[in-house]
């Protein structure tokens, strides 16, 4: 932890305003790509992210084909002028594993063995990054595979918590993250409250994980209905 780095005012709010337990404006549209299956922007605090879906479609080359299920692929990728130090272009470990969690978790509610011997693909385009991006991509992603159509049992929500000052708070920008102590992103099936997602970077007492677990999955059931909000007005719009 950075000490030099006061992150808690003395008014009981947080540098950039916010009561511990409140997120950062979120906005979602659906629909936003014309060559894709399925799409959704979402801007979160100042992340800005854009997913696509191409797919269900025949896999090639067919020796990687699952004869008995879809395959599910995700791609994570951040652009070089995402982040204020320009990050290198190409995968790398990071967007390999967010990449990973991301595709494992929307495996878990697409219906893939209806689809067998095909991909699903999924792109995530982080264009401007401000911490959360694995939250907000898969918040996206998720609004863009009911924009494709997909066949899925629902859609899955996302949200991060963490410690700063050795307090609990929502949902942490860059300099919570930064400079905090712990970070708990976490995704959830809102209609089950299954967990489909869980990481954890820092140290959290197990009182202060299941506040800071509970924090993030209260939070998710309100970007869950900004998430059907965006789908409805797609297709209200046609
Ligand atoms: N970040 C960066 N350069 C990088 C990777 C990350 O500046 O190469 C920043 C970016 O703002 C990102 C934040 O660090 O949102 C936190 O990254 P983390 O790995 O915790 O993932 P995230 O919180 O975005 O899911």
């Amino acid at each position: 932890m950075n000490k030099e780095v006061k992150l808690l005012r003395e008014d009981g709010l947080r540098l950039d305003g916010r009561r511990y337990d409140e997120l950062r404006p979120i906005k979602i549209e659906a629909g936003v790509l014309n060559r894709a299956d399925g799409s959704a922007y979402l801007e979160w605090g100042s992340n800005k992210v854009l997913a696509a879906i191409y797919g269900p479609r025949e896999l090639h080359p067919r020796h990687m084909q699952n004869s008995m299920k879809a395959i599910v692929r995700c791609k994570y990728s951040m652009a070089s002028f995402s982040v204020p130090d320009r990050k290198r272009p190409g995968p790398d470990r990071r967007s390999t594993e967010i990449s990973k969690v991301i595709g494992e978790a929307l495996e878990s509610v697409i219906f893939t063995e209806q689809f067998p011997r095909t991909v699903v693909d999924v792109f995530i385009e982080v264009f401007q990054a401000d911490a959360g991006t694995r939250v907000a991509g898969l918040t996206a992603a998720s609004v863009a595979l009911a924009d494709a159509g997909v066949p899925m049992k629902a859609l899955i929500t996302a949200c991060a918590a963490g410690k700063v000052e050795d307090t609990v708070v929502l949902d942490l920008g860059k300099l919570e993250d930064n400079a905090g102590q712990a970070d708990l992103p976490m995704a959830i099936i809102p209609t089950t409250g299954e967990i489909v997602l869980m990481q954890m970077d820092g140290h959290l007492t197990p009182a202060e994980f299941r506040k800071a677990r509970d924090m993030a999955v209260n939070a998710c059931y309100q970007i869950y209905e900004m998430q059907k909000d965006a789908l409805k007005r797609r297709y209200a719009a046609e």
